[in-house]
């Protein structure tokens, strides 16, 4: 379960934040997680309770924004939601190889106090 790891880098990021605007506390983690990233929102918020145990962010409340994947069109340059892993454009009928979205976990933003 690597989710574990992920988390545990996610709330050193977060402590970092929280210790350079000098809080004492983070309130809420926002996570962004991509549809593609591999990444199980629910394997995350499970890996939260354990790992936050014993930071500033013990307690917080855990928000996970979920990111629908979103594929770039080369042919034609539109960028649109690619549902289902079908990555045809819609514009032109080109198929796209580039995903632009949905690939990402990253620490969104927190609050602090
Ligand atoms: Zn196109």
């Amino acid at each position: 379960m690597h989710e574990v790891g992920i988390m545990q880098n996610a709330i050193l990021m977060a402590e970092q934040q929280a210790r350079d605007s000098g809080a004492s506390r983070v309130h809420t983690l926002r996570l962004r997680v991509g549809d593609m990233s591999g990444v199980v929102p629910d394997a995350l918020e499970f890996a939260f309770e354990t790992v936050a145990k014993g930071t500033l962010v013990e307690g917080a409340c855990l928000v996970i924004e979920r990111v629908a994947p979103a594929c770039w069109c080369a042919a034609c340059g539109e960028e649109f939601v690619c549902e289902d892993l079908n990555y045809d454009c819609p514009r032109c009928g080109a198929f796209s190889t580039e995903l632009r979205r949905g690939t990402e976990m990253q620490l969104s933003s927190i609050e602090v106090s």
